[in-house]
Parts: C-alpha cells; sequence; structure tokens
C-alpha cells in the first residue's frame, strides 16, 4: 500500500452525525491522512429515521448514508463528508444480523466510497416485557447502562420509543406506567453509537478501514480510496473441483476510473458442505 502525496493533509471532514460519531473517526483520520473530523452543528440525523421505530426508515442504508453526508457537507460547507448507517435484523432466530456502512464522499473529486460489514451482534434483539422488573432483568442482561436501551409502547398501533433512560429506577417507573395504561412495552437495545459500546467498536474499525483506503491510491490515475468494491464467488470445491458459491477473491477498484485488481483469498478450496455437486 502505497500513501498519496498527502491527498487529505490538513483538510476538514465532516461526519454527519448527532452521536458522537466523529470521536470514532477522529483518531484513524488524523494518524494515517492528516485530516480533521468533526460533526456539524445543529443535524438533526432523526429525519432519516430511528432504530426505535418512531420514525421509519425509508430509504436504503447507502442513499440514507448518502443524504445524511450531504445534509452535514452542506451545514459545514466542506467538499468532504462522512456518514455511517447500521441495520440490525434478526433474521436467524435469536442472533442478530448487524450491517454498518460507512460511506465518504469527495465532492473535489466527484469520489463516494463504501466501507461495510456484515456481522452477528453481541446483542440480542428486542424482549416484550410483562412486568417492570423483567424490564430491568432484561436491561442488566443487555449490558444497562453502559449499553443503552429503548423502551417502545405500542398503543392502537401508535410506537412510541422512550429513550434517554441512564439509571434502573427511572426504567422501571416508566415501564410500570406504561404496562399501567395499556401499552405494549418492548425492550430495546439502544443501537445509536453513544449508547452502544459494541457498535461504537464496529464504527471506529470501518473509520480506520476507510482512512487506509484514502491513503491508497489508484495504481492506474493515482486517485485517493483504491479498495475493495466487490468480491468474486466461484471457489472451487476441495473434492470435486466445481465452482461452488464461496467467494474466491476480493475485487479491489478506483472510485473515478476502470481500473480493478483481483485479489485471491487465501483458501484455495471450498468444503463440499457449500458444493451444489457433492451436497445438493
Ligand atoms: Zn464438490
Ligand atoms: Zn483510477
Amino acid at each position: 500500500m502505497t500513501r498519496p502525496p498527502a491527498a487529505y493533509l490538513g483538510t476538514h471532514i465532516t461526519f454527519a452525525t448527532m452521536h458522537g460519531k466523529e470521536h470514532l473517526a477522529r483518531e484513524a483520520f488524523r494518524h494515517i491522512l492528516g485530516a480533521t473530523v468533526t460533526a456539524p452543528p445543529d443535524l438533526d440525523t432523526d429525519q432519516f429515521g430511528t432504530f426505535a421505530g418512531d420514525i421509519p426508515r425509508i430509504l436504503t442504508p447507502r442513499d440514507a448514508a448518502r443524504a445524511k453526508a450531504r445534509l452535514g457537507m452542506q451545514i459545514a460547507n466542506t467538499p468532504y463528508g462522512l456518514a455511517s448507517e447500521g441495520s440490525f435484523s434478526a433474521r436467524f432466530g435469536p442472533q442478530v444480523e448487524q450491517m454498518e456502512i460507512l460511506l465518504f464522499i469527495d465532492d473535489d473529486l466527484g469520489l463516494e466510497l463504501i466501507e461495510g460489514t456484515l456481522t452477528t451482534s453481541p446483542l440480542p434483539g428486542g424482549s416484550t416485557i410483562a412486568t417492570p422488573l423483567r424490564a430491568s432483568e432484561f436491561a442488566r442482561a443487555l449490558g444497562f447502562p453502559a449499553q443503552g436501551v429503548i423502551l417502545q409502547s405500542t398503543q392502537d398501533g401508535h410506537i412510541t420509543a422512550h429513550k434517554n433512560i441512564t439509571h434502573l429506577d427511572e426504567l422501571q417507573r416508566t415501564a410500570e406506567a406504561l404496562l399501567a395504561n395499556g401499552s405494549t412495552v418492548t425492550v430495546l437495545p439502544d443501537y445509536r453509537a453513544h449508547r452502544s459500546p459494541s457498535r461504537a467498536d464496529t464504527i471506529r474499525t470501518l473509520c480506520n478501514h476507510m482512512a487506509k483506503r484514502l491513503a491508497t491510491e489508484c495504481p492506474q490515475c493515482r486517485t485517493p480510496g483504491f479498495g475493495k468494491v466487490d468480491v468474486e464467488h466461484g471457489l472451487p470445491c476441495s473434492h470435486c473441483g466445481e465452482a461452488t458459491q464461496v467467494i474466491a477473491a476480493d475485487i479491489h477498484g478506483c472510485g473515478i476510473c476502470p481500473h480493478r485488481a483481483r485479489i485471491a483469498r487465501t483458501e484455495t478450496g471450498a468444503d463440499p458442505t457449500w458444493c451444489d455437486y457433492c451436497n445438493p
């Protein structure tokens, strides 16, 4: 990896966040790029949807991240913007799948880059509770108060999210009042970056990847930000040699020119479990 001649040295990059994400990017961007990351003042990112479901999410994660980044750039009046977007889905039983993307825009170069990760969240999904005691038990199991929780109440199809509860007694009192008025009450992990240490870690890692990527230039046109843009499936089955759906290589690309590079994964053969021929 080569470091481009100070592409972002001395620049100010705005991270469109109202939950302190700029702190998660600051160190990597300063050390690797010599850039300063700040958050724009008076930014409302909740308008693009919330985890608690009180404001629905309409845009795709990438479109939402782009809309947030652009709003931040407009407020801060800078051509460089960052935004992240996380989504959590309980698709595989009790396990919650976490998808996190970090988007970077450089309007001077006409560049838009994405770093993403798909992991299993260490936090379980929400739990609908019947008693105030159960609410505090579940919150404690999530790691409350270091890990925040949201009390979501539903009454006549109307969802209300009770956020920023920081004490167990406050949590129990709120749950008690909501249950008493006949609401359905669910305790959810608060995924907002400043209330979720595990999500903050994920975003910090992506910021690190993005800073390194911006320090990597395209071997063809020398634009910064050369990095992973795709994967190639088709790793051969280790038993019969047929192509499988297992990833064989990462495809790195440039954000401006068509240059691509294929970087083979270290595995040379796929487990026959994934082979349509050996294990149909
Ligand atoms: Zn096979
Ligand atoms: Zn290029």
